[in-house]
């Protein structure tokens, strides 16, 4: 398995797809590299690429206030990646030959990180990760158990911004992913059970 700093020296030498001949910046990903719930957009837009980091602008601004509502952070307890890590070019969504070129990067970091927990925020990360016949309308906010991940997938922060009437499904998701959160984490939290006398 690679380090860290050998992955992104890799992501950021990379040509493997044409998106690396059009970014400003690559955008590896941000966050806590032990954090235990891992979300996956789907690729850089223009602040992104400028900025270098996932998420930024007003989705991103949107994503960080979901997060909070539900006490995560990216400067704490999640760690936030694209399935491309190269803006594709007027914000198409990226091409299926170019998600799966991109894809292995995105494998390395879930293993570095060994996340209990993968949010999809989006379809096209959704159709990626768990299904490629994947609806976000009628499938966001179920859970599925993947290799030894839960995953889900839920509405990408820019959606949100075009209709405000998904923000209420985008909470109740919100809600489950802060449930099995509290679920996976609590038995490692756990004391020992106190040893009593007799
Ligand atoms: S999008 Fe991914 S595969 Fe394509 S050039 Fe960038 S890092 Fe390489």
């Amino acid at each position: 398995m690679v380090d860290w700093e050998t992955l992104r020296s890799a992501c950021e030498a990379c040509h493997r797809c044409p998106l690396g001949q059009t970014r400003t910046n690559l955008v590896f990903g941000v966050g806590n590299p032990e954090a235990e719930i891992l979300f996956v957009g789907e690729g850089p837009g223009e602040q992104e690429d400028l900025k270098g980091e996932p998420f930024v602008g007003k989705a991103g601004i949107l994503l960080d206030k979901m997060l909070a509502c539900i006490g995560l952070s990216r400067q704490e307890n999640v760690y936030i990646a694209n399935i491309v890590k190269c803006r594709p070019p007027h914000n198409r969504d990226p091409l299926p030959e170019e998600r799966f070129s991109c894809l292995p990067y995105l494998r390395e970091q879930t293993k570095l990180i060994r996340p209990k927990i993968i949010v999809c925020l989006g379809k096209v990360a959704a159709t990626t990760l768990i299904d490629p016949s994947f609806s976000i309308m009628r499938s966001h906010g179920v859970w599925y158990e993947r290799k030894g991940f839960w995953m889900i997938a839920t509405f990408h922060p820019a959606a949100l911004l075009r209709n405000e009437g998904l923000k209420r499904d985008a909470y109740a998701d919100l809600l489950r992913i802060r449930a099995k959160y509290e679920e996976l984490t609590s038995d490692s939290k756990k004391e020992p059970p106190a040893e009593t006398d007799g």
